[in-house]
């Protein structure tokens, strides 16, 4: 920055700022305040939190724009952090000159650490040419700078405000952003204390939104997007102590600044995800540098004595200069989600396929949102029939969407949707408390009926999960028997080392747990001595070829006799005629589940079949 003063640019009047409230009535100010340190606290990168405060600003102080420009920790120079009024590539293009030339309205208060305010640009002899039409470009005619004055006296950047007119800053205008500008510089405290900070070396989002931006229309190349989806970090997140989430997110940013070299630009999407871009060269360089970095991302991680095994997918779109940055990064996070809902750990290119399939889905995706928050989705109930006896030991929950007009909606096609947006997190805590209801009422009308609650790998794999099941279903005063845990062998899986801590705390509080669609997933017969497992549902797959191929009955009566030996129930899932429940019975399986006994079908007047079980 030079040391020139800017002697026409007024110095704002001083006011005291405690007089008037400024963000709002107080309640309301407090409230903003809370919400907003709530975020930082929830991980929110402190760029989206910043881009928060500009808008309440420009809320107070209609017809402004309002931006925070910080002290680049590397440079020393000021860079913007948050400029929800302006379009990316201007921000980025001013950056530039601002790191260039260190100067202008900002660098100046903050350099002097006094409010500074110009009225009208065109007439201020203070501002250079080259700042002038940066400001004509724009839009800018009148500003008020405010320096981020920091408990230790250094500044950390300005709360700057623009207008497109010859504008004198009012007084309430002034107090409005000496409010806002305390609150900017707490969250730059906090975050820099937390480590929660955008990692020097990880744009955040919006900054990397504008840098992608400037990139894409500077080079004649086109650009390709990766996003990696980090699964098992945004739920670590929630539960580890911030340092080690940040130290977790610092290696992935090595690792991945490793792989893609010095000229990716790498960014921190949210906090599960990162985002690259570089030029895109062939196709073959593009799927060798995925495949390396999916590679380089799931060997596990230590921090701070822990392991941490991350499960990434990656999503690829390309794009040109006609392209906007933003949708290219979109493209890129559809893909990696569709990747994810394919099965974890991939490499998925963003195709025609899924342009198609986007526009279906994020509808769906509102939709589902919807029906959660208004508690359309719902319990079935579908029996097991215990094979000596032809009792109904055991009903399995299984979810439906019925929407408002009354289409049911199957689990199989909104269950990978929840799964991979993390929206079965909240869904399956609905759930399962109508799970307890259900089997406090039966543990009444049916007491040999035990309830069958299907668990998702995501789920499994959140710390703490387990934990938090087992003091639920505690509270609700039912005692262990009445519940059962089913866990699909591929999200098991998935998620093995989590997986199995999480199973293990339910057997030794004395759940039994199924391990279901057994056949489907990768796991040896071996592995079964090791889980911490009390049956097997074996998949329907193999289930309703019984009656037709004798290589199933081989493969069936092989997972029979390794389930026995190590002291595992079976089920057999899917039986749709009596030839299958024949068979099924003469090879020795504990429980049958099908619609040849019974379908899915409400919970209501159900208790009366439970008790009079099935004719075998
Ligand atoms: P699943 O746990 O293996 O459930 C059994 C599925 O097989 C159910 O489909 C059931 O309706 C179906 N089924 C039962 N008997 C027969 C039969 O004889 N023939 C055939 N063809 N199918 C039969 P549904 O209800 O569509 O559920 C599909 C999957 O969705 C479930 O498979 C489970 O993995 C998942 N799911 C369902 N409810 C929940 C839930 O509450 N939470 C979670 N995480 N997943 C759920
Ligand atoms: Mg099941
Ligand atoms: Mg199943």
């Amino acid at each position: 920055m030079t040391g020139a003063s800017l002697p026409l640019a007024r110095r704002a009047p001083d006011v005291e700022t405690d007089e008037v409230p400024a963000l709002g009535d107080p309640a309301a100010e407090l409230a903003f305040q809370r919400e907003v340190i709530d975020r930082l606290l929830h991980s929110e990168p402190v760029g989206d939190v910043l881009v928060t405060i500009c808008e309440r600003v420009q809320e107070i102080v209609p017809g402004t724009r309002a931006c925070v420009v910080v002290v680049d920790e590397v440079t020393g120079r000021l860079r913007h952090a948050a400029a929800p009024g302006f379009d990316p590539d201007y921000i980025a293009r001013t950056d530039e000159l601002i790191m260039l030339h260190g100067r202008g309205l900002s660098a100046e208060a903050a350099r002097r650490g006094v409010d500074l305010a110009v009225a009208d640009k065109r007439t201020e002899p203070s501002l250079s040419a080259v700042s002038k039409s940066s400001m004509e470009e724009g839009d800018i005619r009148a500003s008020l700078a405010h320096p981020l004055v920091q408990p230790d006296g250094s500044v950390a950047g300005t709360l700057t405000l623009h207008w497109s007119e010859v504008h004198h800053p009012r007084r309430d205008e002034i107090v409005a952003v000496h409010h806002a500008g305390r609150l900017v510089t707490l969250v730059l405290a906090l975050a820099a204390r937390s480590g929660a900070t955008i990692p020097t070396d990880m744009h955040g989002r919006a900054r990397f939104l504008q840098l992608l931006n400037a990139r894409m229309t500077r080079r004649a190349k086109p650009c390709a997007v990766l996003v990696i989806h980090l699964g098992g970090l945004d739920l670590l997140d929630a539960e580890l102590d911030s340092g080690v989430g940040s130290a977790l997110i610092r290696l992935v940013a090595d690792r991945v600044h490793l792989e893609t070299g010095a000229h990716a630009l790498v960014g921190l999407l949210d906090n599960a995800k990162v985002v690259v871009a570089l030029d895109a060269e062939t196709g073959p360089v593009r799927d060798r540098l995925a495949a390396n970095l999916l590679a380089g991302l799931s060997e596990p991680f230590s921090v701070d004595g822990g392991e941490f095994a991350l499960f990434p997918s990656i999503g690829v779109a390309v794009g040109t200069r006609e392209d906007d940055a933003y949708d290219l990064v979109r493209s890129a996070l559809l893909a990696a989600e569709a990747g994810r809902a394919d099965g974890r750990g991939r490499v998925r290119h963003y195709d025609r396929e899924l342009r198609n399939a986007s526009a279906d889905r994020l509808a769906r995706l509102a939709a589902l949102r919807r029906a959660i928050d208004k508690h359309e989705v719902g319990l079935v109930y579908q029996p097991f029939v215990e094979l000596a006896t032809g009792a109904f030991t055991r009903a399995e929950a299984l979810a439906r969407w019925q929407m408002p007009g009354g289409r049911r909606i199957s689990p199989a096609e909104f269950i990978p949707l929840a799964e991979a947006t993390g929206l079965i997190v909240p869904l399956g805590e609905q759930l399962l408390g109508l799970a307890i209801d259900q089997a406090r009422e039966w543990s009444l009308s049916a007491p040999h009926t035990r309830v069958s609650v299907n668990l998702s790998g995501v789920q499994l794999s959140m710390p703490g999960f387990a934990e938090r099941l087992i003091e639920r279903i505690e509270d609700a005063g039912l005692g262990t028997w009445p519940v059962i845990f089913e866990v699909t062998e591929t999200a098991l899986m998935e998620n093995l080392e989590v997986g199995r801590q999480g199973l293990q705390l339910l057997q030794d509080a004395g759940y039994r747990v199924l391990i279901d669609d057994f056949g489907t997933g990768h796991s040896s017969l071996a592995l079964l001595d090791e889980l911490p497992v009390g049956g097997l549902k074996i998949d329907k797959k193999f289930i309703q070829r019984l009656s037709t191929e004798p290589a199933a009955r081989t493969v069936v009566s092989a997972i029979v006799a390794v389930a026995g030996a190590y002291q595992l129930k079976t089920t057999a899932e899917g039986i749709e005629d009596a030839e299958t429940l024949r068979i099924v019975r003469d090879l020795g399986i504990d429980f049958g589940q099908g619609f040849y006994m019974c379908l899915p079908a409400p919970a209501d007047g159900m208790a009366e079949l439970l008790n009079r079980g099935f004719d075998l």
